[in-house]
Parts: C-alpha cells; sequence; structure tokens
C-alpha cells in the first residue's frame, strides 16, 4: 500500500494572502506599538512575545475587529484543496504562531466540515486589553518561541507513518520545510529554502496544491 499523505499548512500568508498582524498595523497601529517586532526581528523577544505585545495595542471595539477580520482575503483554491484531501483520506493541518481568535472568524466553517485540525495559539480579545494570546502550555507541540512547532507536528506525523506535505511563507516555516517530504512554499520562505538547498516547489496559490494533491 502507498505511503499515507498527511498536509500540514501554515495560515497567515499562506491561506490568507497577507498577515493578520500585518494588516492589523497598517490599519489600527501606530509605529511606535511595533517596537516589540523591531525587538524580535533583532533577537531581544521571543516571536510569541513580541506578537502578544503588538496585539495588545488594538484596543477598537470587538465588533468592528470581527468586521476586519472577514475582510481579510483568502485564497479561494483552499477550500478545494480541504475537500480534496477529505475525499482521499488524506489529513490536513492548519499550524499557525498566530491564533485561534482570527482563523476561527474566517475557517470556522471549513474546519468543521473538513475535520481539519487546527494547531495555534488561543486567543482572546477585550477593548481594553487588546488580543492577547495563550501559549498551549498543555499542548505535545508547545514551542516556547512561536507558541506551537511546526516542527513538532511534522515530525509527530512522519513517526506515525505519514509522508508530509508542507506549504508555508514565514520564517517559522523554515524548521518544518526542513523535514517535510513535500515543501511548497512562496515569499521569505523560498528564498530560505533556496538558500539552504531543500528541495522545494514555489506555488502562487493553492491550485499547484490541489493539481499535486489530485495526482497522489
Ligand atoms: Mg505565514
Amino acid at each position: 500500500m502507498a505511503q499515507q499523505t498527511a498536509l500540514v499548512t501554515d495560515f497567515d500568508g499562506t491561506i490568507s494572502e497577507d498577515d493578520f498582524f500585518t494588516l492589523v498595523a497598517e490599519k489600527y497601529l501606530v509605529p511606535e506599538d511595533l517596537r516589540p517586532w523591531q525587538e524580535y526581528l533583532n533577537g531581544r523577544l521571543t516571536h510569541f512575545t513580541a506578537l502578544n505585545r503588538v496585539f495588545a495595542k488594538i484596543h477598537i471595539p470587538e465588533a468592528e475587529l470581527r468586521e476586519f477580520i472577514g475582510t481579510i482575503a483568502l485564497d479561494d483554491t483552499f477550500a478545494k484543496v480541504a475537500a480534496c484531501c477529505a475525499e482521499k483520506d488524506i489529513p490536513v493541518y492548519i499550524c499557525s504562531a498566530g491564533c485561534d481568535y482570527y482563523i476561527n472568524i474566517l475557517l470556522k466553517e471549513l474546519i468543521k466540515r473538513y475535520q481539519i485540525r487546527l494547531v495555534t495559539n488561543t486567543g482572546r480579545y477585550t477593548p481594553q486589553g487588546g488580543l492577547v494570546m495563550i501559549p498551549p502550555h498543555a499542548s505535545p507541540f508547545y514551542d516556547q518561541d512561536v507558541g506551537i512547532s511546526k516542527a513538532g507536528v511534522v515530525s509527530y506525523l512522519q513517526e506515525n507513518g505519514f509522508s508530509v506535505i508542507f506549504c508555508g511563507d514565514g520564517p517559522p516555516d523554515v524548521t518544518p520545510a526542513r523535514l517535510a517530504q513535500t515543501v511548497f512554499a512562496k515569499k521569505y520562505l523560498l528564498a530560505q529554502c533556496r538558500r539552504e538547498h531543500i528541495a522545494t516547489r514555489p506555488f502562487r496559490s493553492f491550485c499547484d496544491v490541489l493539481a499535486y494533491i489530485k495526482e497522489l
């Protein structure tokens, strides 16, 4: 029997066109609010802490935040990929160093319909405290730097006999890309994979991933 396959994908900038972080910063934050992110880039804060400190600066009414999140553009073909994977018994994992607050607003129906596993931080919003992420300390995939370890999810699946397809775009996607059997990459991740000579399939949209999965 052919080896079972699993699909592990990033959310921000991979399923969504742009990062929630970037979009929210452009619309609601001032440069001063982004100082923690500079500290992350300079190696002085973890990814998780920096993101949390920036998200804590959002103080708009919750209805407005939810409406704003609803306008975030998604890659339409991801729904077709999820349907195709369900038909082929390919488990789908969305792994995000962001949080479930905005992913669920955008994808809750799809996640439920296709039993997609969402592995991410828990997010709670209040206009006073902003968006606060709670690290999943009890998760087997807990990671101090980003909250959840995408590489941990890939390793777990491989230990359970799966060949893993990984899709991503950003810095937290490099370690899982080093492990996965098949990598679809764009933006930063694509450049980094090329620097590290990781066999990679560039992708513009999930149309490329769909074409690949259909052939399995
Ligand atoms: Mg990303």
